[in-house]
């Protein structure tokens, strides 16, 4: 047993079943022997294989669509460029390389990398050491400087903990980590209740056993980040797995060298993760008094920020192979099959401002 997994199992016994937002919390950051403290899990070396890990395109245009969005914000000196969850500093690398066509934009930028893992801020700082602008670390979105903020973040709220609801026949309880006989994890039913309030139109019709589930740690950031735009002017962009509609289901998952594993075998050893509900986001968002953008599919949004038009440029100084290589960067970023669909793009600013590629510009009189 490992010792993450002992000290649960203790805990369990003391105080009880664990909800699933205190089991992932643990699994994830323990201080000493939680996931994201111990680990590198980024890369083909590592468990899993995100889209700035994917294709230096990706950072690319993200930091296009930077440059467009401080430009849409008036070019705001000095203004915070903050990045949440960096992992190992990749997109936050191709971004900067990308932004250098803007020196104004590069010596205005105040840069926060807002990272928990004292390990990966370590990585991220040598990552970024050959950029020469200001940048700092911190550990909360309640460090950020009060100025105008551009901030985004890319997989970074599905590592935030959720809860889940399961139906009985005696109404919603949570889902819970509990001990069976054996002393292993196995999961259960706890006493705790929701308010049907939270759940989605036609709970009733749901079967027993149907599964509900919700986020109050993403949404309790979201809510604050629209808080920080709202006050200090700006944009956001977070890109994640999920859907746009709140609905039922489990998907609960643990990655672990690039498989799906059982969550509740290796405490620790595995990232634990669940889609996230951006429409309950987007509700949060906008009743603080955000201007949330239509929810976007990472292909939609890839492909107008120029996806196939960077590649081609990418490709033209390159062999057969490396146009091959290219091409299966762009099928994994954008094809519905792989993460053109599943992953979405969350756009939100404190005040109405006109933000490409979410607001198209109208078509000219001229066209037809
Ligand atoms: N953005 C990177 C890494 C995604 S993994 C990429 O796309 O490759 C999630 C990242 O969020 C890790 O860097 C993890 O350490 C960090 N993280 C998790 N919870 C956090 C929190 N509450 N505050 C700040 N960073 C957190």
């Amino acid at each position: 047993m490992t010792d993450l997994k002992s000290r649960l199992v203790r805990q369990i016994e003391m105080i009880g079943p664990l909800p699933l937002a205190d089991y992932m919390h643990l699994c994830l950051a323990e201080r000493s022997q939680g996931y994201y403290r111990t680990r590198q899990p980024f890369g083909p070396t590592g468990d899993f294989l995100t889209a700035p890990e994917t294709s230096q395109m990706f950072g690319e245009l993200i930091g296009i669509w930077l440059l467009q969005t401080w430009q849409q914000l008036g070019k705001p000196a000095p203004f915070c460029l903050a990045e949440f969850g960096p992992g190992s500093g990749t997109m936050m690398t191709d971004i900067l390389k990308a932004v250098q066509v803007l020196p104004e934009f590069q010596q205005a930028a105040r840069l926060m990398l807002v990272e928990t893992s004292e390990a990966l801020a370590t990585t991220q700082q040598e990552a970024l050491s050959d950029f020469r602008l200001d940048k700092k670390w911190c550990t909360s979105l309640k460090d950020l400087p009060s100025m105008p903020l551009i901030a985004i973040g890319n997989e970074f709220l599905d590592a935030l903990p959720f809860r889940q609801y399961v139906k009985t026949a005696k109404g919603w309880h949570e889902h819970v980590v509990t001990l069976d006989q054996n002393r292993e994890l196995t999961f259960g039913i706890g006493n705790g209740a929701i308010d049907p309030d939270f759940l989605p139109p036609n709970a009733e019709a749901e079967p027993v056993g149907a599964i509900f589930e919700i986020a109050p740690a993403r949404e309790a950031f979201i809510l604050e980040l629209a808080q920080h735009l709202l006050e200090h002017r700006g944009a956001a962009l977070m890109i994640d797995y999920g859907h746009g509609q709140s609905g039922f289901g489990d998907t609960f998952q643990a990655i672990r060298n690039h498989q799906y594993a059982d969550p509740l075998t290796v405490p620790g050893g595995a990232d634990l993760t669940s889609h996230v509900d951006f429409a309950a986001l987007r509700r949060v968002a906008e009743l603080a008094g955000a201007d949330v953008k239509a929810l976007k599919t990472q292909a939609d949004f890839l492909l107008s920020m120029g996806l196939l038009e960077r590649a081609g440029m990418l490709g033209q100084d390159g062999d057969m192979l490396a146009r091959e290589k290219l091409q299966r960067q762009v099928e994994r970023l954008a094809a519905p099959d792989q993460m053109g669909e599943l992953f979405k793009v969350f756009a939100m600013t404190g005040e109405p401002i006109h933000l490409p590629p979410f607001d198209p510009e109208p078509p000219s009189q001229n066209d037809h």
